[in-house]
């Protein structure tokens, strides 16, 4: 793949990484002994009622699902900027075959080519 698709494509990505982890930071803290994806909800405070405490219990149950979802996000945007460093950005895991740069531009974290992409939804 050409070098200015691939700078391209990292300016996505890590736009994508800035995104996600402000997004973050708005109810989770960076868990500074593990790996940089991995984040703490905080338990937010809204008072001391019990009604108070319910909704803090339902906040914080919610905030551990985005958590969760944004966590792989990241996941997934930190692996495509390992697999541009060293060179195996863009190929399909199944066939090998390069992705499509359209394909790449519109989903940088895409790891399948279409028609690939295409027998596995089929078959599901
Ligand atoms: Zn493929």
């Amino acid at each position: 793949m050409e070098n200015t698709f691939l700078n391209e494509i990292k300016g996505l990505l890590e736009a994508e990484k800035a995104k996600i982890e402000l997004e973050l930071s708005r109810f989770a803290h960076r868990n500074t002994q593990a790996v940089d994806t991995d984040f703490d909800s905080d338990f937010p405070s809204f008072g001391d009622d019990e009604d108070e405490n319910a909704n803090e219990v339902a906040a914080y149950s919610n905030n551990l699902s985005l958590e969760d979802e944004l966590e792989k996000v990241l996941r997934d945007v930190n692996d495509s900027l390992r697999k541009i460093d060293d060179a195996s950005y863009g190929t399909c895991k199944y066939c090998q075959a390069e992705i499509a740069e359209a394909r790449l531009r519109a989903r940088p974290t895409s790891t399948s080519c279409i028609a690939c992409k295409k027998t596995l939804t089929q078959e599901v």
